[in-house]
């Protein structure tokens, strides 16, 4: 008898041998191969990732995916079937971890393998900038992004740094409006933001919304994206600009394409980076990139959020706190929020943590019945009604899924 195909453990890796592999076409070689790793690993948890147990208790210790890669996953063809088994699992886990006090969240599965395919494709690159040949190609092709200009500066030597930086000066004086954009990165969630950014419901609006954090967090981040252009051209040196995530950097970009503000925004931020890549004088001559002090220009998009964050928290805190908290409105806390809470407020994060278990078996009850009536519509052939509860169960693992408003 022949021996069953062996289910595959992992998503298969894609080839890559030496930079010509990743000098194919015009844009960053490493954005590119990082978004088709990606891509592969989001088409194998639809095939079978989903199913694996070691993925799934994966999945109970992280809280499902991040926002991004949830948006993505939501996406895919067949999401609604497979997300009621993956979430019935998921909210069952994180209801045992809410009751058992557990403080922590594991990172996102799909980012760390995103990242590593990152990682292993700009070694790649690096190690084959040396070859004069894969180098003048590189350069044909218009160098790399600026996030991956950043990481660099911490993994490559200076000589290289400096070769990158100049083909990035190129790039931008050469290229044509249209074909500038890839060097913000290629972040396959901002465009899903920006929609999700420009429907959050009005202050005062009678419209409910998700979890008072993550509201708070995204209005935040929509206001401080607004106002970044101005700061981006008002600031004298590019050693004290601000530079942006790598996920603003995108927002911003979406934003500002494909008007003339792109190309300042661009330009603005390569010169910041490559001002923080750049070796300065006196002591810090010498030392290696990645050892150099950091010079607290954090991106500021990232700090609006979380100071609007921990404020939130905190109002929200002082509301479970009132006894008997059970008889006031508040507004339910994410798992995510409820677990953050722990470190700003013990106390109402387990009156909240009691709170968010509780929605969590009700939610779990009714993906377990969701799935049942799915499975025997299925057998007997008969027409199924779509499962709805998987959205109820993102948005209750992360409210940012759906922008912070109501999962619809
Ligand atoms: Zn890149
Ligand atoms: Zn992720
Ligand atoms: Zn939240
Ligand atoms: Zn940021």
């Amino acid at each position: 008898m022949p021996a069953a195909t062996p289910v595959p453990r992992g998503p298969s890796v894609l080839t890559l041998y030496s930079a010509s592999d990743l000098l194919t076409a015009p844009g960053c070689p490493v954005c590119r191969y990082a978004a088709e790793a990606s891509d592969r690993y989001l088409g194998w948890f639809a095939l079978e990732g989903h199913a694996q147990p070691g993925l799934l208790a994966t999945l109970g210790r992280s809280l499902g995916t991040c926002a991004a890669h949830s948006r993505r996953l939501i996406g895919q063809p067949g999401a609604a079937v497979r997300l009621t088994v993956v979430y019935r699992y998921v909210v069952t886990a994180v209801r045992e971890r809410l009751a058992g006090g557990i403080a922590s969240v594991a990172a996102c599965p799909a980012c760390e393998h995103d990242n590593a395919a990152a990682g292993r494709a700009l070694e790649t690159l690096l190690d084959g900038l040396d070859d004069s040949s894969a180098a003048e190609r590189c350069r044909d092709l218009g160098g790399v992004c600026i996030p991956h200009l950043a990481v660099a500066s911490g993994r490559a030597h200076r000589r290289v740094i400096a070769w990158l930086s100049e083909t990035m000066r190129e790039t931008l004086a050469d290229a044509g409006p249209g074909q500038i954009g890839w060097l913000a990165g290629t972040e396959q969630d901002a465009q899903a933001r920006t929609a999700l950014r420009a429907s959050i419901p009005a202050a005062g609006s009678q419209v409910a919304t998700a979890c008072g954090p993550c509201l708070a967090a995204v209005v935040a981040e929509r206001d401080s994206l607004a106002r970044l252009p101005i700061r981006v051209r008002e600031s004298p040196d590019d050693r004290a600009a601000a530079v942006l995530c790598p996920g603003h950097l995108a927002d911003a970009a979406a934003l500002a394409a494909p008007t003339r503000g792109l190309r300042d925004l661009l330009t603005g931020q390569a010169a910041a980076t490559m001002a923080r890549t750049r070796p300065s004088i006196g002591s810090i001559r010498g030392r290696p990139a990645w050892r150099r002090p950091d010079r607290g220009t954090g991106c500021p998009v990232c700090r609006a959020r979380r100071e609007a964050e921990r404020e939130a928290l905190v109002r929200a805190s002082r509301v479970l706190r009132e006894p008997p908290a059970h008889e006031r409105r508040s507004r339910p806390l994410c798992a995510r929020h409820c677990i953050v809470l722990r470190g700003v407020d013990e106390r109402a994060a387990v009156v909240a943590a009691l709170g968010a278990a509780a929605t969590a078996g009700l939610l779990a009850a009714e993906l377990a019945e969701e799935f049942e009536r799915t499975t025997w519509a299925r057998r007997a052939g008969a027409p199924a009604t779509e499962p709805t509860a998987w959205r109820a169960a993102a948005a209750f693992l992360d409210g940012s899924v759906f922008g912070a408003s109501p999962p619809s």
